[in-house]
């Protein structure tokens, strides 16, 4: 995700970018996300190929700079935009009389692969949210195209003279690669770079990983590259610069952790520490950090799952009662739905509008009348909720919950 392409929700697939040329051979095409058409000698290297609607496109992207064979075909990580232009780049080899170009991965790629064909109703459903993906457009990938040959840790080959250095990352994923390339001291990095504060703790996803995530980013400004070309959004050029973005962002990562680990060391619960962590005005005024696609309150509760179980401290919560049963119980006893919804009015117009939806919800996980009232409120509370909010992930969840059937006991 980027800052730079202001990501409306029904274009979100089909941006119509455009390639940037950084000489060297090196190009990148611009999608939703990226794609990096590295040129040698002897043939195209291909680092991330978008999703499955991009392929086409990025085979007339490669054609127009060469003819020359697409030899490799690595996967940064194997999400929905990053590993399924696939089919289009293969069926290009094979026309043109090319041998089949290698795929290659980390070996939880094809991990990932797996869970997502037994799980495919429900990542439908989640990326819908997430994304905020009309009902007439498919939300996830039917086709999966394995990789060749996989690795653990690094592996390296040589194309026409260039070096290509692939390292294994813990972080948006479990699948993480990193691609170095010496002697054009470019790095490709994938989804380790995405314009905004890290997506660890995405609200609907598996465990990513906050610390894995920084020491990526430290072993890349290491390296000096001159050239990073991201998962999302523009290249950024110069070794300073690199170094600044990748240090800052790991440092931001670590600091998050660093006080998850101490609350929890202690003793407090994870209310308290959601509620209570720091984010410091030189990280939230950080232009590497914006909070408009991962959120700092995301990244905390990512932590909190990774190193932390469910149980919330409060013993009353480890069988709870439904929130049906407990929301009848309390709106019986004020005795007038009526009473709480105008509560929740003042609240909203006192410009609380979170502790307003509260109230709404007791109504409406009451089964109290006047039901349609209640959900009218719950819509608008979310909608301005949605309207001030700077994540992409929580505005599409705001969004498209208002439009949810109320919940039921
Ligand atoms: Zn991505």
């Amino acid at each position: 995700m980027s800052q730079e392409t202001g990501l409306g929700n029904e274009s979100l697939f089909f941006l119509q970018g455009s390639v940037e040329h950084f000489g060297n051979g090196v190009h990148m095409l611009q999608l939703f996300s990226n794609i990096c058409i590295i040129e040698t000698a002897e043939g195209v290297v291909l680092f991330d190929v978008g999703l499955e609607l991009n392929g086409p496109r990025i085979i007339d992207e490669v054609r127009a700079i060469t003819d020359k064979p697409v030899k490799y075909i690595i996967y940064g990580h194997g999400h929905a935009d990053h590993a399924f232009g696939t089919q289009a780049i293969l069926m290009d080899s094979e026309t043109r009389g090319h041998p089949r170009p290698v795929i290659l991965a980390h070996e939880n790629v094809g991990k990932r692969f797996d869970r997502y064909q037994r799980m495919l109703p429900y990542h439908e459903h989640i990326n819908r949210i997430q994304f905020g993906i009309p009902e007439n457009i498919p939300s996830f990938s039917s086709t999966y195209t394995y990789p060749d040959e996989t690795y653990r840790d690094t592996t390296s080959f040589n194309l026409g003279g260039t070096t290509f250095e692939l390292r294994h990352a813990m972080g948006e994923t479990d699948d993480a690669t990193w691609m170095w390339i010496p002697e054009l001291k470019t790095v490709c990095v994938s989804d380790l770079w995405v314009w905004s504060c890290p997506n660890v703790g995405n609200p609907f996803k598996v465990q990513r990983y906050a610390l894995g995530w920084a020491e990526s980013l430290e072993a890349v400004a290491a390296l000096s590259p001159e050239l990073m070309l991201p998962g999302h959004g523009a290249a950024i050029a110069g070794a300073e610069e690199i170094k600044d973005g990748c240090l800052t962002v790991a440092r931001a990562l670590r600091f998050l952790d660093h006080q998850v680990v101490s609350m929890l060391n202690n003793g407090k619960w994870p209310e308290e520490i959601l509620r209570s962590f720091e984010w410091p005005e030189e990280f939230a005024r950080n232009k590497y950090l914006a909070p408009i696609y991962g959120h700092p309150y995301f990244v905390v509760q990512g932590i909190l799952r990774l190193y932390h179980g469910w149980f919330d401290g409060n013993a009353s919560h480890l069988f709870p009662s439904s929130t049906a049963e407990i929301a009848r119980e309390i709106v019986g006893l004020i005795g007038d739905s009526d009473k709480v919804l105008a509560r929740s009015r003042a609240l909203a117009e006192d410009g609380r509008a979170q502790l307003a939806l509260h109230l709404v919800d007791l109504v409406l996980d009451s089964g109290a009348a006047p039901h349609d009232e209640a959900l009218e409120m719950k819509a608008r509370l979310l909608e301005s909720l949605a309207n001030s909010e700077d994540s992409f992930i929580a505005r599409n969840i705001f969004t498209s919950s208002s439009s949810w059937p109320a919940r039921g006991g």
